[in-house]
């Protein structure tokens, strides 16, 4: 049967479960592949350490504190990257970034929590 190598597109004859031309062939798309997914975490990876970051500039020694939502605009946060969500009795959602936590306090004001441990 004639198939084609999935990664390098020559037809080749082989079983009709056989993707590859060569060990070669396969080896190099699964490497390559194991590359991109790296490369996708560590760009999430980034996002969630540089949030954590800001944040812990802000906060400095606090433990509670409300800051501007326009700080963190600034600060370039990104408010959709977080390691955990925790919904308290008032329903307020806290986004969790590590070991700190923000919440909407109000339309303008972000409450930042340090040392969060809930979850
Ligand atoms: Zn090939």
């Amino acid at each position: 049967m004639e198939q084609q190598c999935l990664q390098c597109n020559k037809s080749f004859k082989g079983r009709s479960d056989k993707k590859f031309c060569s060990a070669d062939c396969k080896n190099s798309y699964h490497s390559q592949h194991r590359k991109n997914t790296r490369t996708e975490v560590e760009e999430i990876d980034g996002y969630l350490h540089r949030n954590r970051e800001i944040l812990a500039l802000l906060m400095g020694d606090g433990v509670k504190d409300t800051i501007e939502r326009s700080v963190l605009v600034r600060a370039k946060f990104r408010w959709e990257y977080c390691t955990g969500i925790y919904k308290n009795k008032e329903n307020k959602i806290y986004y969790i970034v590590y070991d700190y936590a923000w919440m909407e306090f109000t339309e303008q004001k972000i409450l930042i929590v340090r040392k969060w441990k809930k979850a």
